[in-house]
């Protein structure tokens, strides 16, 4: 199986060896699972907290599709993320990490400085000599996140890597914006994948999941100890659910590639808009990093909107198929305002220094009728400079 779609559909997954043939995989509800003979307690499944059918199936189509030997399925992905942090870390230890990481795990970070002594270090990591020089003075982890939200920053993975092993610490990678269809960090050397499964990978708003995929044989084993002891594992249910979303994941990726590309570039000839984020455009600073890491550009377009602040809201009031909300990823298109939504709770001083302005407008482009989509932001666009 080498393409992508035929990988996402049958990774993990093989009708016969289930009891009746089932296409799809069943959904094993069973928390525990009765043995023949004492002998036996130990062997198959015990307790669906260590391990579950359905769960099973799923882990092994994550790992198959980030090219990692375990995956792993959570309740969120601040889950995946704790479980992750956990799995390593000792008191004392040192995190260094991108500035434009997710608020929720600089906010795990935090937790973690404040109760058990780790030092974090932020840098600007797309600066690979800033990144070197914090790595250098000692690091567990380097944590990195690419694209980056809201900016859409590249980090050259490859690289970062490289730096990470060199100080003997372990590349962890959230791939959440561009998911395996465009991006495999492992295959560039990251030594863990996590993800917010509950983006792009479910697709449709409807599941709250994370993932974590590694290669190395004592890290899976770490990982999977720190599952079962924590236990935010991802329930049957939702596993099945998360497997069906998958299914689709490449053709969907596809369809928002090509949307946000089209989106961009209409931003970005409008004179009403001040500057385009998007990986895919020429003028993007991240962008020839990104062309030889990425296979695509997935979804997300960020943009300043003229004006000011004032504008930027009435502009995304006045959006109709984009609806005003927090997360991204699914098919329908969504829109935010950083700076007063998603990244609220960053003091203004130091949203404005890593580049979130005021003015800054997050989208996540859906998988509508890109047509429908342009003339929604041209009619949103005209009222809100009208007033
Ligand atoms: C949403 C998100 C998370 C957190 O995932 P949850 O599923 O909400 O717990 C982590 N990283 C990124 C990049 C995200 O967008």
């Amino acid at each position: 199986m080498k393409g992508e779609r035929t990988r996402a559909i049958h990774l993990g997954e093989d009708p016969l060896e289930t009891q009746h043939g089932d296409i799809v995989p069943p959904i094993h509800v069973a928390v525990t699972f009765a043995k023949k003979s004492v002998r036996d307690v130990e062997s198959g499944y015990v307790y669906s907290r260590t391990s579950n059918p359905t769960r099973d199936v799923l882990e092994r189509k994550l790992a198959g599709l980030e090219r990692g030997k375990c995956g792993f399925a959570f309740s969120s992905g601040l889950a995946a993320e704790a479980t992750i942090l956990l799995s390593i870390l000792r008191s004392g230890d040192k995190i260094v990490a991108l500035d434009d990481l997710y608020g929720g795990t600089k906010r795990l970070f935090r937790i973690l400085e404040g109760r058990f002594g780790v030092r974090v270090r932020y840098v600007d990591a797309t600066n690979l000599h800033a990144l070197e020089k914090a790595v250098g003075e000692g690091a567990r982890i380097v944590w990195i996140e690419t694209p980056s939200n809201p900016l859409l920053k590249i980090v050259d993975i490859r690289e970062a890597a490289r730096i990470a092993h060199e100080s003997g610490a372990f590349l962890v990678v959230d791939n959440t914006f561009a998911t395996p269809v465009f991006q495999k960090p492992l295959t560039l050397g990251a030594d863990i994948v996590i993800h917010s499964a509950t983006k792009y990978l479910s697709g449709h708003s409807d599941i709250l999941a994370g993932a974590a995929v590694a290669v190395e044989e004592e890290l899976c084993e770490g990982i999977g100890f720190m599952q079962n002891a924590l236990g935010a594992v991802l329930s049957p249910h939702d596993s099945w659910l998360l497997l069906r979303s998958i299914k689709t994941l490449p053709a969907r990726m596809r369809i928002h590639e090509s949307n946000a590309k089209t989106i961009a570039e209409w931003l970005e000839r409008d004179d009403r808009v001040e500057k385009v984020y998007y990986p895919g455009l020429s003028s993007h600073p991240g962008h020839d990093v990104a062309r030889r890491q990425m296979a695509g550009y997935s979804g997300m377009v960020s943009f300043e909107i003229k004006g000011g602040p004032e504008v930027a809201v009435r502009f995304v009031e006045s959006l109709r198929l984009f609806h005003l909300a927090e997360s991204l990823g699914g098919v329908e298109s969504l829109v935010e305002i950083p700076s007063l939504m998603t990244h609220a709770s960053v003091p203004r001083e130091e949203r404005l220094r890593l580049g979130i302005g005021d003015s800054l407008i997050r989208m996540s482009v859906g998988i509508e009728d890109v047509e429908d989509l342009i003339s929604d932001i041209e009619t949103a666009l005209k009222r809100a400079f009208e007033q």
